[in-house]
């Protein structure tokens, strides 16, 4: 794969137009004409990172944070920043930036935050605006297929699923050609009426440049007569932060140690009372201290990151709660998750996705004896019950899958309990046509990975489907050659965990996981 074609990928995921303005996203080092094998996907640049990729034989590193943001004013080895500029070019390594673009895409990381935390009716806290141009040219009839046919390889007309939109309508050209004229129709000094078409079509802002180049090239006039306007317009499900509604109101501080075990942090702090039940939860991933104000407007509470002493003020000023997620810590955790899916999709193009083992988090957290677990003023929650710990180790999983019709649309729905039986973790999420047993395959798959992701080593998992706990007790045989990969899979994730059970319980019993299956078939419907 070419290194534009990658981009071309990347784009079609969290389009570059999305990016804020003076953000820094795309290709940042390299040449798009480079061929890509090997990619490097690492929350930033780092020299750690950079050295793993060399060691690695990764010819391009795709980070979440730009390594170039601020202008370089010189190229020199004595500047930490404009080394790594250097030593990429000598080793002939490519950098690519998806940030803030990512943060707004669908089922970027601000996506992925608020599905891992379960919300559901999500909706960006900022949307995006559009950042799209409207180009209106007038072209003779007979240039008009190839003039279109040049704007929209260029990037032109591209609406949702749909390409190569555009309006047409026809109607008559004047001009009269000045004496240094070369006019391609009509005669110097004569006033001319040309059939012409008023062609229109939509150009994201990244595609501009390249598109009016097209645009005149295959113009057949020697002025081309053409007009540009941005369009106001608000791109659905796409923007910053996003916020959505838990299944159930939850304790504020509830809510703060789902926030650290879902992302493995080990400690979450809060403002406001603890106790305050909340049911509408906001999400920016990175710094979102400037989004209290407007998450106000819409939430309970906002989980985000960088927050100072006076964010916490504001937001108790303004009604809603903060919680603070380091900043690295959960973007990483979700970028890690979206490069992963990158990884997949892009299986069998020749293009590997491998994920920095180097990136670390300038930030460390030690527990210091009696401050973090004493809860003295009720704002801070240390590493107990805010994640599984060491000594917490066991969770019990309740997963149930299934599809309506058999097959037909098909969702999961998992619930993970820590050894209180608190509920830490829940997930309800469509998962495409399939079959029920396919469901409960891919249920349990989900629960193992969550399993791991919260650092569990005893993992109890409790299903209403007598065949894939038999199955996976090696009581029945696995015959269905489309749940063989399944299985397989689950057997090989279960080795991960120091002990892994799996029981079976009545269907009534386990009312809900089912209802995350049914809720999350309903708001598909
Ligand atoms: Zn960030």
């Amino acid at each position: 794969m070419l290194l534009s074609d990658l981009l071309a990928a990347l784009d079609a995921r969290a389009p570059f137009s999305l990016a804020q303005a003076g953000d820094n996203c795309g290709l940042l080092v390299g040449d798009k004409g480079a061929l890509v094998r090997r990619v490097l996907a690492s929350l930033e640049l780092t020299e750690a990172v950079l050295e793993e990729s060399v060691a690695t034989g990764c010819d391009t590193v795709l980070t979440h944070h730009p390594l170039l943001y601020a202008p370089l004013r010189s190229l020199v080895e004595s500047d930490p920043r404009e080394r790594l500029v250097r030593r990429l070019v000598r080793e002939d390594i490519g950098a690519i930036a998806c940030h803030t673009n990512l943060d707004a895409a669908a089922g970027g990381i601000a996506d992925i935050t608020a599905i891992a935390l379960g919300l559901t009716d999500t909706a960006p806290l900022e949307p995006a605006a559009g950042g799209r141009y409207k180009l209106v040219g007038f072209v003779p009839e007979d240039a008009i297929e190839s003039v279109a046919a040049a704007v929209f390889s260029a990037g032109a007309g591209r609406i949702g699923e749909y390409r190569d939109c555009a309006f047409s309508s026809s109607g008559t050209g004047w001009f009269t050609a000045g004496d240094a004229a070369h006019p391609t129709v009509g005669t110097v000094g004569k006033a001319e009426r040309v059939p012409e078409v008023r062609w229109e079509s939509v150009v994201p802002r990244w595609a501009l440049d390249s598109v009016l180049r097209a645009f005149i090239a295959a113009h057949p006039y020697e002025q081309p007569a053409f007009d540009l306007y941005p369009v106001e317009d608000v791109l659905p499900g796409v923007g910053l932060g996003r916020f959505g509604w838990l299944p159930r109101p939850l304790p504020v501080a509830d809510v703060a140690a789902m926030v650290a075990s879902t992302f493995g942090l080990e400690r979450a702090e809060w403002s406001g009372d603890g106790s305050r039940m909340v049911s509408r939860v906001g999400v920016v991933p990175g710094s979102g201290g400037s989004l209290i104000d407007q998450a106000a407007t819409v939430c309970d509470v906002l989980v985000t990151g960088d927050l100072s002493y006076h964010d916490a003020e504001r937001a108790e000023t303004a009604g809603i709660s903060v919680i603070a997620a380091p900043h690295g810590d959960l973007e990483w955790w979700a970028f890690k998750r979206w490069a992963e899916g990158l990884a997949k999709d892009l299986r069998g193009s020749g293009v590997e996705i491998v994920i920095s083992g180097e990136w670390r988090s300038p930030w460390t957290t030690r527990e210091v004896d009696g401050v973090g677990d004493a809860d003295r003023d009720g704002r801070i929650a240390g590493a107990e019950g805010a994640s599984l710990g060491e000594d917490r180790a066991g969770v019990r999983i309740w997963i149930d899958g299934g599809s309506r019709g058999n097959p037909g649309p098909s969702a999961i729905g998992v619930v993970v309990e820590d050894q209180n039986g608190t509920v830490v973790e829940t997930r309800a999420r469509c998962i495409g046509m399939g079959t029920n047993n396919i469901a409960e395959y891919r249920a349990l798959l989900a629960a193992l990975e969550i399993a791991e992701e919260l650092g569990a080593q005893r993992v109890e998992v409790v299903s209403d489907s007598e065949l894939l706990v038999k199955q996976m007790k090696g009581e029945y045989r696995v015959k269905n050659q489309g749940l063989k990969d399944l299985f397989e899979e689950a057997i090989e994730l279960t080795r991960r965990f120091e002990r892994f059970s799996v029981r079976h319980v009545r269907r009534e019993d386990n009312a809900r996981a089912d209802a995350l299956v049914n809720q999350a078939l309903d708001d598909e419907a």
